[in-house]
C-alpha cells in the first residue's frame, strides 16, 4: 500500500460495500484520503474531569470519572427507562436512558471505572444526565483531549456512521499514516511560514491534545488551500497572458502630453499617477491587457481612463468606452469633449436612441478610421459596429456586464484590443485576487485633495418632519435632493406601491410652485426615464424620487443631499454608491438614512458602519464579514469559492501570506526546477489538470 490517501475505503476493518457506497453517495468520501480530509466541524473539550460536588458550577457538557453502584430498570413498554447511579468520590447522581434501556442495561457493569461524558439536568434537586456517553476506564487510562464532532448525515446516521463512527474510522486510519502521508509544501513554504508538516496537520485535526494543536493544524490546512488556490491563479493569468498577444503602444504621444501639460487644470494624485504608470507597462509589454481599475466614487477614474484612451489615440489606434446606461454615456461624451475641447481628437457617441441616419455617419468615421474616440453603451457591441483599428477598450461599472460581453469586445480587431474595466464597487483585496484571477487589478486608494466627507446620519420615521425641514433648507440654498426607494424583485408591487405612496406624500410636503419633483423608476419607458433624469440634471427640478436606477454613475454637483428611505433594505455596497451621487461640488453634502425602528442587528450594523465611515474599501470589509462572499459576488460566481476549510470572510491574513508564497515561489522557480518543488508542480499539476510547458510560461 503505497498510496494511502487513494487507498478505497473497503480495505478499512468495518467498512463494507454498504457502508462504503453509502459514504460515497452522502458524503463523497470514496477512499481513505477523503476520509481523512472529512475535518470535524468543532471539538468538544474534554481535556478535564469535573466532580460531582462541583456539578452546580457549570451549565455545560461535562465529564466525570466514577463507579455504578446501582442499575434499575421502572416502567413498561414505551415507559420503560433505565436508571443507574454513579458515584465518585464527592458524591452520587443519577444516569438516566429513555431508549433502548434493556441494551444499556446488558452493557453496563457495576462497580466498573466510567468515564461518562454528558449533559447534567437538575431533576427535584437531585443532579441527572440524560444518555451519557460512557467508556470503561481500563487499567486505569482515562481519554482525554479535545474530541471531534464530525458532520454526518440521516442514512449515514442509521447506518452507524454518526459523528463517533467516523471518528472511528478515522482513527483506524491514523495509525497507519506513518511516514507515508505526502505532504504537498515545500522545506521553504513550510519554514518560512512555520507550518507544520502535512501528516502532522492530518494527525492532529483530527486527534489534537490540544487547542494549539487544533489552531496549528487547522493554520497548515488552510494555508496549504489558499496557496494552491493563489498558485493556481498566479498560473492561469500567466497562461492567458501568453495566449493572447496584445497591441504595443511605444508612444505617450502627443495628444497625451498636450492634455496634460496645458488642458489638465488640477494635478493628478499620487494614486492616479501610479495607475496610470501600471496600465503604460501593460501597453508595452506586448501582451493583451486584461485590467481591473477599482477605486470609489469620485476618487478619479473617469480621468484615468480618458488619459489611457489618449495614449491609444496618440499611437494610431481608435478606443472606445462602453457604460452600462444612456445618461452615463451622456455624461462620459460630454466631459469627454469638455477636456478635450481645443484638442484635435475626434469623438463620437452612438446608444440605443441613436437615429439610423447618424449611425450610419458614425459606422463610416469608425471604418475610416476618422472618428478616434467613441462613447456609447451595449450598442457598441452589436456586430455592425466595427471599427478601421481599435486598440483599447474601456468599461464602465463592470458589474452591469457580464464576462460574454467583455469577450465581444476582444473581436473588434485582428488582435484583441486591450481592456480596462473601472469598478465603483470596492472589492476586498482578498476577493479581488481570488475572484480576478483573470485581471490585473489596479487601485486608486486616494481621493483628490479637498474633498469633503459626506455628514451621515440615521434617522427614523419620528424625525420626518425634521428630516422634511432640513430637505427644504437645502433647497432654499440653491441645492438639489436625492430620495431613494428600494425596489426589490421579489416584492415588487409592494415598493412600487411604496414608491408611489412616498411620491405621493413628498408632493404634498413639497408642493408646487416652490417646489418642482421628478421621478424615475424601472417601470417607465426608457424615453420617460431619460426625459425625468435630464430634467434633473439640467436643473429644472429640485427633487429627485428615484428608486436605484440612479445608483450608477450620474454626476450632478448641484446635488447636495441623498435622502435614502427604508435604507435597512439596501445593501452596504449599494448604500455607499448612492452616497457617493452626492458631495461632487464644491458644497457640504449630507446622506440621511431613514429605517424603521426595529432593526436586525445585521442592519443596525451598517447603519452605523455607514456613519462612521466613508472608505469604500473599509465598508466593502464590513459587507464581506456580514454577508460572505457569495453574496457579495453574486453566486453565479462563487464555483471558485468552493473551499474545504478555508473561510474567506475571516482568512485574508492567510490568504495573503499564502499569495505572497505563490508568488515568490513563481519568482524564484518559475520553471518548478528545483528539486524541493517537484512535490509542488506534481500537486498543481493535478489541480490545473494539464502539464503546461512550463518553460513558456516562465
Ligand atoms: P470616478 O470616475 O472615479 O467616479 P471621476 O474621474 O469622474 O471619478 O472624477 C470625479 C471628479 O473629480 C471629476 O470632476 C474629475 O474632474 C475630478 N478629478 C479627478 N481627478 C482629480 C484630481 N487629481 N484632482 C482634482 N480633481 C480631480
Ligand atoms: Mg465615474
Amino acid at each position: 500500500m503505497n498510496d494511502l490517501p487513494s487507498t478505497p475505503l473497503e480495505y478499512l476493518k468495518g467498512v463494507g460495500p454498504q457502508k462504503a457506497a453509502s459514504l460515497s453517495k452522502e458524503l463523497g468520501i470514496h477512499n481513505y484520503g477523503d476520509l481523512l480530509f472529512h475535518f470535524p466541524y468543532r471539538y468538544v473539550d474534554r481535556s478535564f474531569f469535573v466532580k460531582v460536588i462541583d456539578l452546580q458550577h457549570v451549565d455545560n457538557y461535562v465529564q466525570l470519572k466514577g463507579k455504578i453502584d446501582q442499575i434499575r430498570e421502572t416502567g413498561k413498554g414505551r415507559y420503560k427507562k433505565l436508571t443507574a447511579r454513579f458515584r465518585d468520590d464527592t458524591g452520587s447522581i443519577q444516569l438516566i436512558w429513555f431508549q433502548g434501556a434493556s441494551w444499556v442495561k446488558s452493557s453496563l457493569k457495576v462497580n466498573e471505572t466510567y468515564q461518562i461524558f454528558g449533559k447534567p439536568k437538575l431533576y427535584s434537586q437531585k443532579w441527572s444526565i440524560p444518555h451519557p456517553e460512557m467508556n470503561v476506564v481500563s487499567n486505569n487510562v482515562t481519554r482525554t483531549g479535545f474530541f471531534p464532532l464530525y458532520s454526518s448525515t440521516e442514512k449515514l446516521n442509521s447506518k452507524g456512521l454518526n459523528s463517533k463512527g467516523i471518528e472511528k474510522l478515522i482513527s483506524l486510519i491514523i495509525p497507519q499514516i506513518g511516514q507515508s502521508f505526502p505532504e504537498t509544501l515545500s522545506d521553504e513554504i513550510l519554514l518560512d511560514n512555520r507550518l507544520i508538516s502535512k501528516k502532522e496537520s492530518i494527525k492532529k485535526i483530527h486527534q489534537p491534545d490540544n487547542e494549539q494543536d487544533i489552531n496549528k493544524a487547522v493554520f497548515r490546512l488552510k494555508f496549504e488551500e489558499l496557496f494552491y488556490l493563489q498558485l493556481e491563479l498566479l498560473i492561469r493569468k500567466k497562461l492567458t497572458a501568453i495566449r493572447h498577444k496584445g497591441y504595443v503602444f511605444n508612444e505617450v504621444g502627443d495628444v497625451f502630453h498636450a492634455f496634460y501639460n496645458s488642458h489638465l487644470s488640477f494635478e493628478l494624485t499620487n494614486a492616479q499617477k501610479r495607475v496610470i504608470k501600471e496600465i503604460r507597462k501593460d501597453f508595452l509589454s506586448g501582451k493583451h491587457m486584461n485590467r481591473l481599475l477599482q477605486g470609489d466614487v469620485g476618487s478619479g477614474k473617469t480621468l484615468v481612463a480618458l488619459m489611457t484612451m489618449l495614449i491609444a489615440v496618440g499611437n494610431g489606434f481608435q478606443t472606445a468606452i462602453m457604460a452600462p446606461t444612456e445618461i452615463l454615456a451622456l455624461q462620459h461624451y460630454e466631459s469627454l469633449k469638455e477636456f478635450l475641447k481645443e484638442l484635435p481628437v475626434k469623438t463620437g457617441l452612438l446608444t440605443g436612441s441613436t437615429k439610423k441616419s447618424e449611425r450610419k455617419i458614425l459606422h463610416e468615421g469608425l471604418m475610416a478610421g476618422e472618428i478616434q474616440i467613441l462613447v456609447g453603451t451595449h450598442a457598441l457591441l452589436e456586430d455592425t459596429v466595427e471599427f478601421k483599428n481599435i486598440g483599447l477598450v474601456v468599461i464602465d461599472e463592470q458589474h452591469r456586464f457580464g464576462v460574454a460581453q467583455r469577450s465581444k469586445m476582444w473581436k473588434k480587431n485582428i488582435q484583441a484590443p486591450h481592456i480596462l474595466i473601472m469598478t465603483a464597487t470596492p472589492i476586498p483585496r482578498t476577493l479581488a485576487m481570488t475572484f480576478y484571477g483573470d485581471l490585473e487589478v489596479s487601485v486608486i486608494d486616494e481621493l483628490p485633495p479637498g474633498r469633503k466627507n459626506i455628514n451621515t446620519s440615521h434617522r427614523y420615521e419620528k424625525h420626518r418632519l425634521k428630516v422634511f425641514d432640513f430637505v427644504k433648507t437645502q433647497i432654499k440654498l440653491g441645492h438639489q435632493i436625492y430620495m431613494v426607494y428600494p425596489l426589490i424583485k421579489e416584492s415588487e408591487k409592494l415598493d412600487f406601491h411604496n414608491l408611489m405612496d412616498g411620491f405621493e406624500a413628498v408632493s404634498r410636503a413639497f408642493p408646487l410652485p416652490d417646489y418642482k419633483i421628478s421621478i424615475v423608476h424601472g417601470q417607465m419607458k426608457s424615453e420617460d426615464k431619460e426625459f425625468e433624469m435630464q430634467r434633473f440634471v439640467k436643473g429644472e427640478t429640485q427633487i429627485m424620487v428615484a428608486t436605484t436606477v440612479i445608483e450608477v454613475g450620474v454626476d450632478v454637483p448641484n446635488a447636495t443631499l441623498m435622502l435614502i428611505e427604508s435604507a435597512e433594505r439596501f445593501g452596504l455596497s449599494q448604500l455607499h454608491q448612492l452616497r457617493g451621487r452626492v458631495g461632487r461640488g464644491a458644497e457640504q453634502s449630507y446622506c440621511i438614512l431613514m429605517t424603521d425602528v426595529k432593526l436586525s442587528n445585521e442592519s443596525k450594523k451598517r447603519m452605523q458602519t455607514m456613519v462612521n465611515s466613508s472608505d469604500g474599501f473599509e465598508i466593502a470589509e464590513v459587507d464581506l464579514q456580514l454577508r460572505g462572499p457569495g453574496d457579495l459576488m453574486g453566486t453565479q460566481q462563487s464555483g471558485i469559492l468552493d473551499l474545504k476549510i478555508s473561510d474567506l470572510r475571516k482568512d485574508g491574513q492567510i490568504v495573503s501570506l499564502a499569495r505572497d508564497a505563490a508568488r515568490k515561489l513563481i519568482l524564484e522557480d518559475p520553471e518548478f526546477q528545483k528539486p524541493e518543488n517537484i512535490r509542488i508542480k506534481d500537486t498543481i499539476e493535478k489541480i490545473i489538470g494539464s502539464k503546461p510547458d512550463w518553460g513558456k510560461i516562465a
